[in-house]
């Protein structure tokens, strides 16, 4: 299994587009300290790829790694090498790049997501929502699918997908959760398993059992404290309230488990883990762990 870090920023990207703290103006100065909004694509064999999330920096993304057509495999010039795409909530970092997929050939890219994501996207059929109509010259760019709770896939080449619930966006009253409920993603293929949930508000009993034993887990870094906006920007809300565990926090909890790699992702400006001279990094490879990086691969 090939995984390829399309991006491995929170909401925001770093740097943040108004903002000007040490973090942001650092990544202004360097490309290579600059994060784009998180999301993976894996691959069997390089050819075709599964995307998990669709981020507003899809496109640059894509070119990027060199996710982009093959003229000797296209057909009319164009190729999607984007077979499926798995979605893991509503929040925009996650969705927005559902758009760019509306322009061009109409390939039918089938979008895989919890039911309550699907119709807060799409809408229904005698009803449609804002990506339910992509683009003006086809209907069917893409074919959102409901995936329930568990439910699992097959995927390109025999690759095996289950999307499972977490907990990450916020709960209402009536018990349904805005703008979504949030899934995390098992991928598994000759017997190796990756695990992704950039956006993690619980490392729960179910969750340990399930990365127990996995080859990667790749998860939420958006904030190393819980109270971290406090301590940066005087903001009240924690880590907690906003559907994050903090990485101070997730650290001990992984500590000394059975995985192969952990490896951090969806990093918000204000993460110590963004400046070298904290000790954060450091705190975090001592345990064995890892952060990832834009146009990071991994192989399995
Ligand atoms: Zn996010
Ligand atoms: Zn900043
Ligand atoms: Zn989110």
């Amino acid at each position: 299994m090939l995984i390829t870090v399309l991006g491995s920023g929170a909401n925001g990207g770093v740097p943040q587009w108004d903002c000007c703290c040490p973090n942001c103006s650092r990544a202004r100065e360097n490309p290579k300290m600059r994060r784009a909004r998180s999301s993976v694509a894996v691959s069997l064999d390089g050819g075709q790829h599964v995307l998990i999330d669709a981020t507003p920096d899809l496109k640059f993304q894509l070119e990027g790694v060199g996710l982009t057509p093959r003229p000797e495999e296209a057909e009319h010039g164009r190729q999607s090498r984007i077979d499926t795409v798995l979605l893991t909530h509503g929040h925009g970092d996650h969705t927005v790049g559902i758009a760019e997929f509306s322009t061009g050939k109409s390939f039918g890219i089938p979008v895989h997501g919890p039911p309550d994501l699907m119709r807060f996207l799409f809408g229904s059929d005698d009803r449609s929502s804002f990506f339910g109509d992509l683009g003006r010259l086809a209907r069917d760019y893409v074919l959102p699918r409901d995936l329930i709770d568990g439910g699992r896939l097959d995927l390109i080449g025999g690759l095996r997908v289950t999307g499972f619930e977490i907990d990450h966006t916020d709960r209402m009253e009536d018990g349904s959760c805005f703008p979504s409920s949030t899934y995390g993603y098992e991928l598994e293929a000759d017997g190796r398993r990756f695990i992704y949930t950039p956006d993690l508000g619980l490392l729960t009993e179910d969750l340990l059992e399930r990365v127990e034993g996995s080859d990667l887990f790749m998860l939420d870094a958006t904030f190393w404290w819980d109270d971290e906006l406090n301590r940066i920007s005087g903001l009240r809300k924690t880590s907690y309230d906003l559907g994050h565990v903090p990485v101070e926090e997730s650290i001990e909890i992984l500590r000394g488990r059975d995985i192969g790699r952990v490896v951090y992702t969806h990093l918000n400006h204000t993460n110590p883990l963004l400046d070298p001279s904290q000790p954060a990094m450091k705190k975090l490879r001592d345990a064995g762990f890892e952060v990832a990086y834009d146009r990071m691969k991994l192989k399995l």
